[in-house]
């Protein structure tokens, strides 16, 4: 031993600034908290700021992380536990105290502080938006028939919320203002304009939809950035895929179809062909997929099944591709008299 205490002169090798433990923690306050701390929570979405963002967290798990990043220990020492405890003043004023293990040295302490967590009501930036109805992106879905048909408006909604969903996940700024059935379509007014720009794309992707943006300047950002508003028009082709349609006089089930065209299967013979995406327009519409008929199968060979056609009960043997599948029915469509199946 060559070291000692400076206050009670005890012989020790470790001392904090000259001082034996004993006489460094007597009297001393090893952690402080202020007298009261301001908590935010969004009187919409019931978040709590935290961390600079909102979070959904309990009421009391949020005063205890408030009351926690409000701490200060000394700085000879660092808190190695806290167990908090918590207790309602009012609905909006919380007491939470502190028990805390500090480590200085080679030496842990108990210490224990208090402080009155006061929960304020405010907007959180995102309600705030929703609220106000904000939007920076409005997709325009039309159909290039008369009216958008309820199916595939129920189809196409289902598939903008199922994204917009996904997006949410990860971007709380994510949302959809509102929708608004309009004539001809509908309009989904979204929060982000990147989030109309995906969607835009999806669903040129998904039904080889024509599409065309037009921006509008609406004023400008608090910091002076120029703020646009984007119309996405989405026009969807009267061709869906699963229709029966009508291509250069023949006749094909679409199979599929993408922003660079599409895929159908010849009903005679059904051999597959591609269609350029300039070429799409030429496609029409000869029985919708929803309007398909069905069959019952009567015997089955190989690449040919019989029917009993429902219209006269008469049998009639189609030609089926070789490795289809056949169950009880099979779907049928009539071109001109006679019936085919329906890959
Ligand atoms: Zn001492
Ligand atoms: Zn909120």
């Amino acid at each position: 031993m060559n070291g000692f205490c400076v206050e009670c002169g005890k012989e020790t090798d470790s001392t904090i600034n000259g001082l034996c433990m004993e006489c460094f923690l007597k009297d001393r306050t090893l952690i402080t908290l202020p007298d009261h701390v301001d908590l935010y929570v969004c009187t919409n979405c019931e978040q709590f700021f935290w961390h600079g963002e909102w979070r959904s967290m309990d009421r009391e798990a949020a005063a205890v992380a408030a009351a926690r990043e409000a701490l200060s220990c000394i700085k000879e020492g660092k808190v190695v536990s806290t167990s908090p405890s918590v207790s309602y003043l009012d609905d909006y004023n919380l007491s939470v105290t502190l028990a805390c293990r500090v480590q200085i040295g080679d030496v842990v302490a108990d210490a224990i502080a208090a402080t009155v967590v006061r929960v304020k009501n405010t907007v959180c930036r995102i309600c705030s938006r929703r609220l106000g109805n904000y939007y920076e992106a409005i997709l325009q879905i039309r159909t290039s028939e008369k009216t958008l048909s309820k199916d595939l408006q129920d189809e196409v909604l289902a598939r903008v919320e199922k994204s917009v969903d996904e997006a949410m996940a990860t971007d709380d700024n994510v949302f959809i203002t509102k929708m608004e059935i309009v004539p001809g379509g509908v309009d989904v007014y979204l929060s982000l304009i990147a989030v109309g720009r995906a969607l835009t794309k999806e669903l040129s992707e998904a039904y080889c939809a024509d599409t065309n943006e037009s921006a509008k300047l609406v004023g400008q950002s608090r910091d002076g950035l120029d703020v646009y508003r984007v119309n996405y028009l989405v026009r969807l082709p009267e061709f869906h895929v699963g229709d029966i349609v009508i291509f250069r006089k023949h006749y094909y089930l679409l199979a599929r179809v993408s922003s660079q065209g599409g895929k159908l299967i010849a009903l005679s013979g059904f051999r597959e062909t591609s269609v350029k995406r300039q070429d799409m327009s030429e496609i029409k519409v000869y029985c919708k997929a929803a309007d398909i008929g069905t069959a019952d199968v009567i015997t089955v060979s190989d690449g040919e099944v019989q029917v009993m056609d429902p219209s006269n009960y008469s049998m009639v043997d189609l030609l089926v591709p070789r490795d289809a599948e056949i169950g009880e029915k099979v779907r049928i469509v009539r071109i001109e008299e006679v019936l085919y199946f329906v890959p």
